[in-house]
């Protein structure tokens, strides 16, 4: 569903990607691990086209989205984006920060989009909040209506960015579920994560990033059970 091939990105002089290829196929959920700084989400931000690779293509469904004539918008759009911090707008309800990428990015009708974002509301637990504002949620609440906007508009492939990492520990397990539910229902995903019982339990495979490269990819079992990569042996004991 979507392919990364041969990624590279810099910052001035440093290099932070040299050189990554992932492919997560359509109902696949892949588990991106690694030790800050080792370039997860910029390989992210790579693969949803907030950052322009310097090298190296990325396909959506086949079709490359990188390059000249892409209409990079509609583009981005396939791709659902939640990160650790919820973006989400302060001065508009949850109702309207889940309506409006569905009116002005898909040109729905105000009926229409509040519909769809009252359905996916209600798919987060949050259907009694819809008149709120974001300050009146709790993170995790936050979380999940980052998560219903980012699923309103229908994407290709959902990517996480440490979603479960600015919130308070009781509130992680909500997100998590949902984001579990959303991995066995079928939805293409790649996460970032420091959660290691989701990689574990919820992804079908789990890469290593140390240092800009893809260190180690493997099932559940052969990165936790059987790591190789003397990096990612360290990695796994300073984390669990
Ligand atoms: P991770 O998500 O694995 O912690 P990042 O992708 O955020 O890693 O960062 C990888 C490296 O790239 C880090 O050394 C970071 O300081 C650097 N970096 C990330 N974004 C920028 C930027 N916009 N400008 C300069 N350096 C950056
Ligand atoms: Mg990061």
């Amino acid at each position: 569903m979507i392919t990364l091939e041969n990624i590279h990105k810099s910052y001035g002089p440093v290099e932070v990607l040299r050189g990554v290829t992932l492919d997560v196929a359509r109902g696949e959920t892949v588990s991106l691990i690694g030790a800050s700084g080792s370039g997860k989400s910029t390989l992210l931000k790579c693969a949803n086209l907030l950052e322009t690779p310097d090298r190296g293509r990325v396909l959506l469904d086949g079709a490359a989205i990188t390059g000249p004539g892409v209409d990079v918008d509609r583009a981005r759009a396939r791709i659902g984006m939640v990160f650790q911090h919820f973006n989400l707008f302060p001065h508009m309800t949850v109702l309207d920060n889940v309506t409006v990428g569905l009116r002005h990015v898909r040109g729905l009708p105000r009926d229409r989009a509040e519909q769809v974002a009252r359905a996916r509301l209600a798919e987060v637990g949050l259907a009694h909040l819809t008149g709120q504002r974001p300050a009146r949620l709790s993170g995790g609440q936050q979380q999940r209506v980052a998560i219903a906007r980012a699923l309103a508009m229908e994407p290709a492939v959902m990517m996480f960015d440490e979603a479960t990492s600015a919130l308070d520990p009781e509130l992680v397990k909500d997100v998590l579920a949902i984001m579990r539910d959303l991995a066995a229902s079928g939805m293409t995903m790649l996460v970032v994560t420091h959660e290691m019982a989701f990689a574990r339990e919820s992804s079908q495979r789990v890469v290593f990033m140390d240092d800009g490269v893809i260190a180690e990819a493997g099932t559940p079992e052969q990165i936790f059970e059987a790591p190789r990569h003397v990096r990612l042996r360290r990695f796994l004991a300073q984390i669990l």
